[in-house]
């Protein structure tokens, strides 16, 4: 019977799915990264803006030079009045003076929050440009004549000016106030923008990181499916292929019509039996066995029925032998057994076994009467060093020997027949 095929591991499983994704889902994965990409350097260039931003030198510095100059001429006008009283104070006037005269003058490599006060502000330009109209003549005239009278003329100046300076240096401090907090608003206004885009941007990076993140989970996940219903189906194809190559070794090795071994196989086998038997001696016997008149048989029932014959022949046969025993079909109606650990003697009983059961066969035809067969049969048994081909040439002469006297009969090799042979 031809072999049949092992269940397959998941032969239900359906067929391998291709690994394949709609390409609009590959343009929106591809816009979805270089979006990102852009964000990313969206991102990056408005933070380096606002750090650069804040990195800037502010107002907060010129409002620091306004308070110092507001300081300065409340002392100047201290140090004037001290001068009028005799305070022997004329060399503190000259520094604050000078002080003064160093803070005002933007000229005299002044700070920069003073360059761009002076750029940016006009009103606190001229606030200034006022105030060192009245310093700096004051401190010029300090410079030339350091005599008595002339500090207290400068003091008295200076005192018959302290209202004009207080103003002056006042309207300066709240001017640049006023002016830094405007800045400051402005600067937030732009700050909370850049961040607003930028809270944005960073959503907008968090989504496409989800969404890609997913899309990673999604694709990982169809990759194992693959991966293991491609490991079945491998499995599958496996086991499909070693069934086959059983079938093909089958079909080979074995006689499509009895499903006994056909010649190459037969002799396959009996050359292995052969081998152990000259390894470890032990007896080996042959049979041959034909089919009586077998032509007469197809000629009046048909081929077809010829073919039920010999299959019925072959399955007597194998029935009426032991499992151990190797049966094989060598063409036609011709068959041989080899029967290893089995004497002459016992052949010759398993050969009457055979003969027997094949004479009890009834093969059914149309017409009422049934086909009765008989089988010659020759035996012979297995000599120390004898080749496969020559113990069945042997069991051939012996069953030479059973149709020539007369079939339906067994004859064992022996020398008369050897000798009956060769006389032939
Ligand atoms: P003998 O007693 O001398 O053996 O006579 P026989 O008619 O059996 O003679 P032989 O062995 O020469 O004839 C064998 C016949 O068997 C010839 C052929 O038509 C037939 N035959 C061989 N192979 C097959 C087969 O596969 N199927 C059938 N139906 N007939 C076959
Ligand atoms: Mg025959
Ligand atoms: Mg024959």
């Amino acid at each position: 019977m031809i072999p049949q095929p092992n269940p397959a591991p998941d032969q239900n499983s359906p067929a391998l799915p291709p690994l394949r994704h709609p390409r609009w889902l590959t343009v929106v994965l591809s816009l979805l990264l270089i979006s990102m990409a852009g964000l990313t350097v969206l991102a990056t260039i408005t933070l380096r803006d606002h750090a650069r931003e804040l990195a800037e030198p502010s107002l907060s510095s010129d409002f620091l030079v306004s308070y110092q100059i507001a300081t300065e001429v409340n002392l100047l006008i201290d140090t004037a009045r001290a001068v009028r009283a005799h305070d022997n104070k004329a060399t503190e006037l000259v520094l604050r003076l000078e002080v003064l005269a160093s803070l005002l003058d933007p000229a005299m490599d002044a700070p920069r929050a003073q360059a761009l006060l002076l750029e940016e502000l006009p009103q606190a330009r001229e606030l200034l440009s006022s105030l060192s109209d009245l310093i700096i003549p004051w401190y010029a005239q300090m410079q030339v004549a350091f005599t008595e009278q002339t500090d207290r003329g400068v003091a008295e100046d200076i005192l018959g000016n302290a209202g004009t300076l207080r103003s002056l240096s006042d309207r300066l401090v709240s001017l640049i106030h006023l002016e830094q907090g405007s800045m400051r608003d402005l600067n937030r206004q732009r700050l909370h923008g850049g961040f607003y885009r930028l809270e944005w941007t960073i959503a907008g990076l968090i989504t496409g990181s989800i969404v890609l993140a997913v899309w990673l989970l999604v694709l990982n996940y169809q990759s194992r499916q693959f991966g293991s219903r491609l490991a079945h189906a491998n499995a599958r194809l496996e086991s499909a292929v070693a069934q086959r190559t059983q079938e093909l070794a089958w079909l080979a090795n074995t006689d499509p019509l009895t499903e006994l071994k056909n010649r190459r196989a037969f002799m396959e086998v009996g050359e292995a039996l052969i081998m152990q038997c000259r390894r470890y001696p032990h007896p080996l016997s042959a049979l041959l066995i034909d089919i009586d008149h077998f032509k007469s048989i197809n000629d009046r029932y048909g081929h077809h029925l010829g073919d039920e014959a010999i299959r019925q022949v072959a399955d007597a046969m194998t029935a009426a032998l032991r499992e151990t025993d190797v049966t094989g079909r060598l063409g036609g109606e011709e068959f041989a057994v080899l029967m290893p650990h089995t004497d002459l003697a016992a052949a010759l009983q398993a050969a009457e076994r055979v003969r027997h059961a094949v004479a009890q066969l009834r093969i059914p035809t149309p017409s009422s009467t049934p086909i009765t067969l008989t089988i010659s049969i020759g035996v012979a048994g297995y000599e120390h060093g004898m080749s496969l081909d020559i113990l069945v040439m042997h069991a051939d002469l012996a069953l030479y020997r059973a149709k020539h006297d007369g079939r339906d009969r067994i004859r064992t090799y022996g020398a008369d027949i050897m000798t009956s042979y060769e006389a032939s």
